[in-house]
């Protein structure tokens, strides 16, 4: 299965394989993790999932882009989306890729966008989530962060991922800071220098993350679909009179949506991460990498047509 994950992770960037996965054959699995197309479909989706007690995330998807126009068009569809949070009376915030809107082109680029992006938030009360990509790119997001936060405090929060020696330290500076922090185990594939390479050590590491956010920081969110990590989370808090107010769990679109009910019915706040847009290739194979059943059904559904 090691094997298969790494044909994934490699197939992400691969022209060919995602013509594959754009014709219709693999439709219906595409569909599990994307929530659309359009702005449309992401907005009528987050409305159902706002009837059903969840809060959303909404992440146009599109990374890597090289070209300062598109970088451009993405930030313009960014702040249109936040204006249609607001028209349409939906519970959510955004979550966006700096890669998306020009870190690929220059780090001056990307500055540029996200505060464009997150000064339109800010003035309407909602909230920018910055997403952690690949580790070539940690250290410019965490240093761009700073900058935002320092002049936004309210509306701009970050991604850490536990996988990365280096977590410890960036844990302790967002608690410093008072910035909110989504915590998670990470997404891409990683040399064994600067992140665990076994799945027992990245939990471990997960666990102590999310005890010193609970304790420390300002309202985290828990983003895991890992059953046993959300029950660690609310042993935690509740042994230790942490209010439920206090922080959010996250989960990702289509994924473990039994739980996701089960804990918006417990009264915990749980934001829904909803991608849409044309670009899904890469979230949906790193999405495929992260879990051999997907892989297996991915295969049947192909043998079987
Ligand atoms: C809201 C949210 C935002 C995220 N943002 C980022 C980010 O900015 N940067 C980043 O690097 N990573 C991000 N991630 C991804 C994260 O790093 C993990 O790769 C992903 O969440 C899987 O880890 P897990 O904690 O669910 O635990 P795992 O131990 O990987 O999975 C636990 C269980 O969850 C279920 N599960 C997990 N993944 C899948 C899947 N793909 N399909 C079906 N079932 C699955 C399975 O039942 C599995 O046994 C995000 C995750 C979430 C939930």
């Amino acid at each position: 299965m090691a094997v298969l994950s790494s044909v994934m992770y490699k197939m992400a960037e691969s022209e060919r394989a995602s013509r594959f996965f754009h014709g219709s054959l693999t439709r219906p699995l595409v569909q599990r993790f994307v929530a659309g197309e359009d702005v449309g479909s992401v907005i009528s989706e987050a409305k159902d999932l706002n009837a059903s007690g969840m809060e959303v995330s909404l992440d146009l998807l599109g990374e890597n882009v090289r070209d300062v126009m598109q970088a451009t068009a993405y930030t313009d569809a960014y702040i249109d989306i936040l204006k249609r949070i607001e028209q349409d009376g939906v519970r959510g915030n955004i979550s966006v890729k700096l890669t998306m809107i020009g870190l690929d082109i220059s780090d001056a680029c990307a500055v540029g966008n996200i505060e464009k992006i997150v000064s339109a938030a800010d003035e309407c009360g909602n909230f920018v989530r910055i997403d952690m990509e690949g580790s070539a790119y940690t250290e410019r997001t965490l240093a761009i962060f700073r900058e935002i936060h320092c002049r936004h405090p309210q509306a701009v929060g970050i991604v850490l991922q536990s996988y990365l020696y280096r977590t410890d330290g960036d844990v302790e500076e967002m608690i410093e800071r008072q910035a909110r922090v989504r915590i998670v185990k990470g997404a891409y594939k990683e040399p064994d220098t600067i992140a665990y390479p076994r799945k027992q050590e990245v939990d471990t590491a997960y666990r102590r993350h999310v005890k010193r956010l609970l304790d420390a920081a300002n309202y985290p969110a828990i983003a895991t679909q890992d059953l046993e990590m959300v029950q660690l989370a609310k042993n935690h808090a509740a042994r230790h009179d942490i209010d439920t107010s206090r922080y959010e769990f996250q989960m990702m679109y289509g994924i473990g949506r039994s739980l996701q009910s089960e804990l918006a019915a417990e009264g915990y706040t749980v934001r829904i991460y909803v991608p849409f847009g044309e670009e899904w290739f890469p979230y949906f194979t790193r999405r495929l990498a992260e879990r051999p059943a997907n892989m297996l059904f991915l295969a049947r559904s192909l043998v079987k047509r």
